[in-house]
C-alpha cells in the first residue's frame, strides 16, 4: 500500500517526507494506521548515526494507532484494536526468559538493525520500498523498534503492540511506548524507592520529567531536578519537583550536598553526559543507587571515584524503565486518568510535515515532547 513516511537518507541529514510502499503484514505482524507518533531523543541520535542503523531508514518508535490488518498466526490483536507500540525483544534469550525484556540480549538487533527477525537471524528486510521514476525499487530500512512509526502506516508485531481501551487518547498517550515509560519505570519498576527517599534527577526532558511525576507517586522527598533551561526547571516544579538547580548558574553537586549533607538515596542521570553521570554519582549517600538512563555515543567512557563506589554505592544502567510494556503501559494509562501522570502538559502536536520544526523545538527546550499527527 502507499504510505507517507519521514525518511533519513544521510547522517545528521533532514527527515524527508516521501511516498513509499508498505508490504502487507507477514506472520505475527500487524498493520497499524498511525494516528500519532512521539519524537524521542533516540530518533535524533540515530539520525546522527550514534548507532550504525543503516540508511536510508524510517525511524519513529512512539507510535499509536488503529490496527487495520493482522498477519497469519496473530491471536491477541485484531482489526480495529487501538494500540500503543513499544520496543521489541526476542522472547527466548536468558533475559527474556527472566521477564527482563528490556535487557534482551538481542536488544540492539531487534530494535536498531533496520531489519526484521526471522526467528534465527535479522535477515528479513523491512517492509518498505520506494518506487523510483526509473521503475526500479529502492529498499528502505525500517523495523525500527519493530514499528518505524514516523509514517502514515506501519508494520509492528503482535509482541510489541499494547492494546488499549478505545477511549484512550492516542494523540496524547502515544509517547508512553518509550520516553515516558523509561522515566516513570526507572522510579516505579527499578529503584522502587521507600516513601521519603531523597532523589536527584539530572536533565528535565521528557524522561526526567516522567521520573519527577513517578517520584511524586512514590512519595519521594526531596525531589531535586538539575537542568540548564529555566523553562524546563519551572515546569519540573509545577510537576512536583521540590528543589531545582540550574547547573549553568550554580555548582549542582555543592547545592545538593547543602540540601542533603549525607547525600541522596537515589540519583537518575537522563543526560548521558560523562561529567553529569559522575556528578550524580558523587551526590549519593552510602548504599545509594545512581541510575543511568541517557544514551551516549558508543564507546563513551565515564570516570568514577573508586573509594566513593566502595561504600556500597551502585551505578545501574536502566533501559526502558525495566518495563514490560503490556503490563506497565496500562498502569501508566491509569495514572494518567487519575491525574497523577499529566503528560498532556508536556506535549505539543505537529503535523508530520513539520517534523524538522518539532525537533528544533525539542532541542531548544521550547517543547518537551513533540508528537506528530499523521492526518
Ligand atoms: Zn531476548
Ligand atoms: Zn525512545
Amino acid at each position: 500500500m502507499h504510505i507517507k513516511a519521514a525518511v533519513v537518507r544521510e547522517a545528521g541529514g533532514p527527515f524527508l517526507i516521501e511516498d513509499l510502499e508498505l508490504e502487507a503484514p507477514g506472520a505475527g505482524e500487524v498493520l497499524v494506521k498511525i494516528v500519532a507518533c512521539g519524537i524521542c531523543h533516540t530518533d535524533v541520535i540515530i539520525r546522527d548515526q550514534f548507532y550504525p542503523t543503516p540508511l536510508p531508514v524510517v525511524l519513529g518508535h512512539e507510535g499509536a494507532g488503529v490496527v487495520e490488518a493482522v498477519g497469519p498466526g496473530v491471536k491477541t490483536v485484531k482489526t480495529g484494536d487501538h494500540v500503543l507500540m513499544s520496543f521489541s525483544a526476542c522472547g527466548t534469550c536468558p533475559s527474556c526468559l527472566d521477564g527482563a525484556v528490556a535487557y534482551c540480549h538481542h536488544h540492539m538487533q531487534m530494535n536498531f538493525s533496520g531489519m526484521r527477525y526471522s526467528g534465527t537471524a535479522w535477515d528479513v528486510p523491512a517492509p518498505l520500498l520506494k518506487r523510483l521514476p526509473s521503475g526500479k525499487e529502492e529498499r528502505i530500512n525500517g523495523a525500527f523498534f519493530n514499528q518505524s512509526a514516523l509514517a502514515t502506516h506501519a508494520i509492528a508485531t503482535e509482541a510489541n503492540v499494547v492494546v488499549v481501551d478505545k477511549d484512550v487518547d492516542l494523540k496524547t498517550l502515544a509517547p508512553l511506548g518509550c520516553g515516558f515509560q523509561t522515566g516513570a519505570g526507572a522510579i516505579l519498576n527499578t529503584l522502587k524507592p521507600d516513601v521519603g527517599s531523597s532523589l536527584v534527577i539530572t536533565g528535565a526532558g521528557n524522561v526526567g520529567l516522567a521520573a519527577v511525576m513517578a517520584a511524586v507517586v512514590a512519595r519521594c522527598y526531596p525531589i531535586v531536578v538539575i537542568d540548564q533551561v529555566p523553562q524546563r526547571l519551572a515546569l519540573a516544579k509545577t510537576l512536583g519537583a521540590t528543589h531545582v538547580f540550574d547547573s549553568s548558574q550554580v555548582d549542582a553537586l555543592a547545592s545538593v550536598l547543602e540540601l542533603c549533607p549525607d547525600g541522596v538515596n537515589y540519583a537518575l542521570d537522563t543526560t548521558g553526559h560523562p561529567q553529569v553521570l559522575r556528578s550524580a554519582f558523587q551526590m549519593l549517600q552510602a548504599r545509594g543507587i545512581c541510575g543511568l538512563i541517557g544514551g551516549s555515543k558508543l564507546g563513551t567512557e565515564a570516570s568514577l571515584d573508586m573509594t566513593h563506589l566502595l561504600f556500597g554505592r551502585t551505578v545501574r544502567g536502566i533501559l526502558q524503565g525495566d518495563s514490560k510494556p503490556k503490563k506497565f503501559i496500562p498502569q501508566l494509562v491509569q495514572l494518567y486518568r487519575d491525574g497523577l501522570f499529566p503528560i498532556d502538559r508536556l506535549i505539543r502536536h505537529y503535523r508530520l510535515e513539520e517534523i524538522e520544526t518539532a525537533i528544533a523545538d525539542m532541542k531548544s527546550g521550547a517543547v518537551i515532547k513533540p508528537v506528530l499527527l499523521m492526518d
